[in-house]
């Protein structure tokens, strides 16, 4: 009880709180909302945009509902919707960087995230560098006259090294830059950004939110301080997504809480038993206690997602197309946070100030809702399977 008024957990927000019927007629739903064009009932009302909705890339009630859903969730002051979780990232830095300012980004970000800085930030002008990402607070080090921009990922992509998300941003903010997160992986059932001091949180909603691998959306949420900067840059470049795909992202939220943690069992077990397989070298897991990350892990976050990686004790490309090619019910794809187990080959030659030394290839896998018997076999046969070359 908080000044006599309950204060409801994550997982009850997302049945109770994070859409009111009384908005639509008693439907516990929202209204699809199509539309471009919207009619003003006068000339004064029109020049005055004295209405709610004004133009379909304003936003609908559809849209609305789902940043309201999400600004409960993230604690932010506003939210905006976007076509998907890399334009996510790429408007949030459009919204923020000008020309001359220098951008920190950790060197275990999502490969599509560098390949944007790399390219078109570069081109505009901004000095772009990579920082390891177990930098914690000796981040300052690195801070220039014109640091503008932190960028973190934490946990990693592929790699899911956790990052001290806290001394970052204290760091940060002593020379007013902004500290920027893609949250992806914990999403903000298992990590809230903004209470652990990051300014403006990302998320790739095509993943847990979504959770059938049926819709791409991103989402950006932020503090008071940089509402209007994100609003600006949501407007100026059209970046505004339809309420079908609004809709279907709300429809996942109402029942992640229950996937993530199923999936989330699921994935332990797994990791524990992948450990002990003569053919693994490490499982690079957060939520695995001999994990770098895992006093991090415990610290800030109040669950695991279900993705990790394996890396195996010998061999190369060869060895890992072996063992994708002998998996039955894991398919091959991209992307995560779907009902269904996933695996994919990991590169990490992009890397510059973070290269690790595995002793062989590494392989990512996305753990679906599958039974565990049937995935373990499965995992296990794969492997057995390189045995035999
Ligand atoms: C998938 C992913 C994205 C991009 O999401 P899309 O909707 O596929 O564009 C961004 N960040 C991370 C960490 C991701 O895994």
């Amino acid at each position: 009880m908080k000044n006599g008024k309950r204060s409801n957990g994550l997982n009850t927000y997302l049945v109770h709180d994070i859409y009111s019927s009384q908005h639509n007629y008693g439907f516990i739903n929202p209204s699809i909302f199509r539309g471009s064009t919207v009619l003003f009932p006068d000339a004064e009302t029109m020049e005055k945009k004295k209405q709610s909705y004004t133009y379909g890339t304003h936003g609908t009630p559809t849209t609305d509902a789902l940043c309201h859903a999400i600004n409960l969730l993230e604690g932010a002051a506003k939210t905006i919707l976007v076509p998907s979780g890399l334009a996510a990232v790429t408007v949030a830095l459009l919204s923020i960087l000008r020309t001359g300012d220098h951008l920190l980004i950790t060197d275990s970000v999502y490969y599509p995230t560098r390949r944007f800085a790399n390219n078109m930030l570069k081109n505009m002008g901004i000095e772009v560098e990579y920082y390891a990402p177990k930098v914690g607070s000796n981040i300052e080090k690195l801070f220039r006259h014109n640091t503008r921009v932190v960028f973190a990922e934490s946990p990693a992509s592929n790699t899911f090294e956790v990052q001290d998300i806290p001394a970052i941003s204290a760091a940060a903010h002593k020379i007013n830059a902004v500290v920027m997160m893609d949250n992806s992986w914990a999403t903000s059932l298992y990590f809230r950004p903004l209470k652990h001091g990051v300014d403006i949180s990302i998320h790739a909603a095509t993943k847990y939110p979504s959770g059938h691998s049926d819709v791409l959306l991103g989402t950006i949420s932020t503090t008071k301080k940089y509402a209007q900067l994100i609003d600006n840059a949501h407007r100026f470049l059209g970046m505004n997504v339809n309420g079908d795909d609004a809709y279907l992202i709300l429809r996942g939220l109402r029942t992640m809480c229950v996937r993530l943690e199923h999936q989330q069992k699921t994935a332990l077990a797994l990791a524990f038993w992948l450990e002990e397989q003569q053919q693994v070298s490490h499982v690079l897991y957060p939520a695995l206690k001999g994990n770098p990350g895992y006093k991090l892990w415990k610290r800030d976050f109040s669950g695991a997602a279900a993705i990790f990686s394996v890396v195996l004790k010998t061999g190369g490309r060869h060895e890992a197309n072996i063992f994708l090619n002998n998996l039955k019910l894991f398919g091959l794809g991209y992307s995560w946070g779907g009902f269904e187990s996933l695996a994919i080959h990991v590169n990490l030659s992009d890397r510059t100030v973070s290269k690790a030394n595995y002793p062989g290839p590494i392989l990512r896998l996305q753990i679906g809702i599958e039974d565990f018997d049937d995935l373990k076999a499965d995992l296990k046969h794969a492997l057995a399977a390189i045995n035999m070359m």
